[in-house]
């Protein structure tokens, strides 16, 4: 299936979601197209941009539907900003009443900043992946420039967002989530969230599960001193911890 010039290539749709939009009842939609290759991705047929597989008029004839239920869409991906048509969606998105939120690698932040300033997003979730000057080492792509400049326009925005790195050991060390903590706290930021790899489907096939412990004491008693706002997803037992 192909989709219209000018319009997002959508690549899918999560009809319904609590956890990804903060406070809000939302769905997901996926763009496809993605200018990293991250081993541990879980949406390996959303890197090539390809065509669409749902028209955006549909996506549209959805969220019309389901006005006064959901709360919020959040643009994902692949990488939403890797598509010059995101804006426009947006705009549509927003006509159509809702709070729109972005899941982002932070590899264009001149797109980025654009809708910070335009204040057209509710919420960011900002993927760090390696801290400055290691992104290549695990992404394929040297965007370490990038990724601060995005970090600090959200951090000037004010605008809800949060920081977050997926964690699998054998890819990202104790001192690398070290350093990109000791990295986000100079930017300022009090929200960092660390994502344990979850077994599945992944770009590289290759990857292990995660068998040991993934997130040793000092490092979780470090960050939860650094960021008042630290969390855990993916690992129940680590989440129960922090919470006592
Ligand atoms: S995990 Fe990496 S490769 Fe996959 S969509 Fe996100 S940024 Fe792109």
């Amino acid at each position: 299936m192909t989709d219209s010039p000018g319009r997002p290539i959508v690549g899918g749709l999560q009809p319904l979601t609590m956890i990804d939009f903060p406070r809000r009842i939302a769905c997901v939609v996926f763009l496809r197209g993605c200018n990293l290759r991250c081993q541990y991705c879980h949406n390996p047929e959303l890197v090539e941009k390809g065509s669409g597989d749902i028209p955006w008029d549909d996506i549209l004839a959805f969220l019309d539907r389901r006005r006064g239920f959901l709360e919020g869409v959040v643009f994902s991906g692949g990488e939403p900003t890797f598509q010059d048509t995101l804006e426009a969606a947006i705009e549509d998105t927003l006509a159509l009443g809702y709070a729109v939120g972005l899941h982002t690698n932070g590899a264009f932040p001149q797109r980025l900043g654009g809708l910070l300033e335009r204040r057209r997003l509710a919420f960011v979730a900002l993927d760090i992946k390696a801290p400055p000057g290691h992104y290549r080492d695990l992404t394929g792509v040297p965007i370490d420039a990038a990724v601060r400049e995005s970090a600090r326009l959200l951090i000037d925005s004010a605008i809800e967002h949060e920081f977050r790195t997926t964690v699998h050991p054998t890819l990202v060390s104790p001192e690398w989530i070290l350093q990109i903590g000791d990295f986000l706290k100079s930017l300022g930021t009090t929200r960092f969230v660390l994502q344990k790899f979850q077994e599945g489907k992944t770009l590289d096939p290759s990857l292990p599960p995660i068998t040991g412990e993934w997130l040793g004491k000092s490092v979780l008693t470090r960050l939860r001193q650094q960021f008042p706002r630290f969390g855990i997803r993916g690992d129940p037992t680590a989440e129960k911890d922090l919470a006592a």
